[in-house]
């Protein structure tokens, strides 16, 4: 070995001590493996076919360019060894395990359902009569002319529209036509009729000073109920004479013409005799006469139920 060559290991051999004190000093307790020679260092050697000289030159310039890489320039060392040790950061935290994830990642419940809305009911009870000009009687019943909105139309014989005082005050409705009635297109003129006549009277008023109307304006054929279709098509009709009377009070006679109006499937017996409220209009539901005409002793209740209509006008029950 020449002479040159010695000094130039002894000075990596000290360049290598120092780097090794330098990692000592600075807490590192494993040395890092030794990098790729630089290309520089590397393309810097000549490349030969001699194994030779592979051996000569190459290596010793390979082996000091990597060393120098890795270590760096005595300078170099120096600056970075008087700068006081980085804290060693602390590790990054384990990502959480699968199962972590699973839960992590696992989507938000859905939010729970909200009650579904429930449809408004065409008609309110407690809705006003306000709005567009009400209707005259007559506008009304000329509006409906010779109906065919519904069914009942080609059974009837007369359409039965209503009959009384146009400013009554007081307003009963009934269900729909009877065969008398049909018969001569005036409401409540059979058995029933006489008897809701009779009722009015022990009120203190007279047929005349009163309105009549049912629910539906022609007769169901064989007197059977009428239809939910029936009623929806008719009920406008009967609206809007409502409208028109504007009365203080409406007495409904039997479940249909309550429970319409109402829009409430409560039965006739929980609903008679409690005052109520259609469209801003006191509302007193009761027996429909047909049915006293079958159980005469439930008169006794239709007549606590008209009592206190009467009350509202202030009327004493007739001398009989
Ligand atoms: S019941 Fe009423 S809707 Fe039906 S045909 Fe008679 S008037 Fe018209």
């Amino acid at each position: 070995m020449a002479a040159g060559d010695r000094e130039e290991l002894a000075s990596l051999a000290a360049d290598l001590r120092g780097h090794l004190e330098w990692l000592r000093d600075t807490g590192v307790r494993e040395v890092p493996a030794l990098p790729k020679a630089p290309q520089a260092a590397a393309s810097a050697a000549p490349v030969s076919s001699s194994p030779e000289a592979s051996e000569s030159a190459g290596p010793q310039v390979s082996l000091r360019a990597a060393v120098r890489a890795t270590v760096g320039a005595p300078e170099q060392r120096a600056a970075t060894t008087s700068s006081p040790a980085k804290p060693v950061a602390p590790p990054a935290p384990l990502p959480p395990p699968a199962a972590a994830n699973v839960i992590v990642n696992r989507p938000a419940p859905a939010a729970r359902a909200e009650p579904r809305p429930v449809a408004p009911l065409p008609a309110p009870s407690g809705a006003r009569l306000e709005g567009a000009a009400p209707k005259t009687l007559e506008q009304i019943r000329a509006e409906l002319g010779a109906c065919t909105r519904c069914k009942l139309s080609s059974k009837r014989k007369n359409i039965v529209f209503g009959v009384g005082s146009p400013k009554a005050e007081l307003v009963f409705v009934g269900e729909g036509p009877g065969a008398d009635e049909d018969e001569q297109g005036i409401p409540f003129v059979g058995a029933a009729g006489q008897l809701l006549t009779k009722m009015i009277e022990a009120m203190g008023y007279t047929r005349d000073e009163v309105y009549i109307c049912n629910v539906v304006k022609c007769r169901p054929p064989g007197n059977r109920n009428p239809e939910p279709d029936e009623i929806q098509a008719c009920e406008p009709f009967l609206k809007q004479q409502l409208a028109s009377l504007k009365p203080r009070v409406i007495v409904t006679l039997g479940k249909f013409a309550a429970q319409t109006l109402l829009r409430d499937e409560t039965s006739i017996t929980r609903l008679r005799g409690n005052w109520r409220e259609y469209c801003g209009i006191r509302l007193m539901p009761t027996f429909h006469p047909a049915y006293l005409l079958r159980s005469p002793s439930e008169k006794k209740k239709v007549w606590e139920d008209l009592q206190q209509v009467m009350k509202v006008f202030g009327k004493e029950p007739a001398r009989r």
